[in-house]
């Protein structure tokens, strides 16, 4: 089911209309639909609901307290990469048993915190990582229940910057190395050895790449056991991808899970799963007004009044968002455009050459599947506010968060005593 339809040529989320939401709050601003978020998490959960399965939200896909809040009382858990997510998953509600802790860098502050409010899981990035946790682990009389996040040199097929189960990657052991640190681990005080933990990537559109690194995974599992660890827990992490373009057809959630469950039948594990993208990605978008439209002897360009520092995504990773009128026009003309940021960057580019119908100055554009990597990664560039993001559900609509104002985003700052 897609929440966000035309009723009378109108751009809807749920029972919503766009153009009503864009009066109240102004442009640009993200809106969310409550029943595709909650749909996907369903989705998911179901397709495992037959094995002992956590699906922990990868929070930084989408943060917002109301987000969060909605999939904790659908029972999801929470993937978290720092303190700051740490802290949002637990003011939505998410238990701390239900908590994985990921991420490249944790710092010994982000370990304690974490060990005091009692995560589920810490995945470990490194020898270092594993040994700085044992010690204040010691300190603080806890135990630390960890993964090792392993990395089983399987290429997603995604793109370079979101790659991440590659030998070159900065992100998780090697598995060849794996072995030797579950020994470590095992050998440290107040380091529980529970699972074993890999994310291979994001935006992920086949099944292969999933079936190679989880067969390699599944066979460290036994290796590690057979050496005599207890695995109890095993976490697939995220990465599975969604239609960005009606020509892409990404594997359901039940075709991933029937591999996952094929692979590990009578392993005996817990299985453990960090969607982001699956859940918030298409649940999600972006409502522009065009500022201008501007013909060069090389292009027409169409203005809009968001920016990359709304949504990076197509600067960042060349992605792609089906771009929809919020009206439909009465004329269907169409030419070939560049939709283009008020940005002073070469790089604040949402699309090139893209066929669309003849917009005016004022009209409303919304950029589809902007739920993930969209708002949490924005930013105030150019001193541009932060936009607001608004929750529907049914016939309902809350400002989840306000716009900045100017004033708020001045007094971030603040002057030395000399001047
Ligand atoms: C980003 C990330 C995820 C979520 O990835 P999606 O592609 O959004 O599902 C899960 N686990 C880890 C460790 C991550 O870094």
């Amino acid at each position: 089911m897609e929440h966000f339809t035309y009723a009378q040529g109108n751009l809807q989320a749920e029972d919503v209309s766009i153009a009503t939401i864009a009066e109240s709050v102004g442009t640009p601003f993200y809106c969310y639909s409550t029943a595709t978020l909650v749909r996907h998490f369903r989705v998911f959960k179901e397709a495992f609901q037959d094995v002992p399965a956590l699906i922990c939200y990868a929070l930084k896909a989408n943060s917002n307290q109301a987000i969060i809040k909605t999939l904790a009382k659908e029972g999801a858990g929470a993937d978290v990469v720092s303190e700051g997510e740490i802290r949002r998953a637990l003011a939505a509600g998410i238990p701390a048993n239900k908590i994985v802790f990921s991420g490249m860098g944790k710092t010994i502050q982000e370990i304690t915190y974490a060990l005091e409010v009692g995560i589920l899981q810490f995945n470990i990035e490194s020898e270092s990582e594993l040994e700085a946790l044992s010690h204040i682990a010691q300190r603080k009389n806890k135990t630390a229940e960890i993964a090792i996040r392993v990395t089983p040199d399987v290429d997603g097929g995604t793109h370079a910057k979101i790659t991440t189960g590659t030998k070159i990657s900065k992100f998780g052991i090697d598995i060849s190395q794996a072995p030797a640190l579950y020994q470590k681990a095992a050998s440290l005080p107040n380091i529980a050895v529970k699972s074993v933990s890999c994310h291979i990537g994001s935006q992920i559109t086949a099944l292969e790449p999933f079936q190679k690194a989880f067969s390699r995974v599944i066979d460290l599992v036994k290796d590690l056991r057979a050496a005599g660890h207890t695995i109890e827990r095993l976490d697939l992490g995220g990465g599975l991808g969604i239609p960005y373009d009606g020509d892409q057809t990404p594997p359901t959630p039940a075709e991933y899970a029937a591999v996952v469950k094929n692979l590990t039948r009578n392993l005996g594990c817990t299985l453990m799963f960090e969607p982001g993208r699956l859940i918030v990605g298409n649940a999600g978008i972006l409502v522009s007004r065009v500022i201008s439209l501007k013909k060069t002897p090389a292009r027409e360009f169409l203005v809009v009044d968001a920016g990359m520092n709304d949504l990076v995504r197509p600067t960042l990773y060349d992605a792609f968002h089906e771009i929809v009128p919020v009206k439909i026009p009465k004329a269907d003309t169409r030419r070939t455009f560049d939709v283009v940021g008020p940005v002073c960057e070469t790089g604040d580019v949402f699309a090139r050459d893209r066929v669309l119908p003849v917009f005016e100055t004022g009209d409303l554009i919304a950029f589809r599947s902007a739920g993930a990597y969209g708002a949490s990664m924005s930013n105030t560039y150019n001193s541009r506010q932060l936009v607001p993001e608004v929750l529907v559900k049914g016939g309902e609509f809350s400002v989840i968060r306000e716009r900045q104002t100017y004033e708020q985003l001045i007094a971030q700052d603040k002057l030395p005593n000399w001047l």
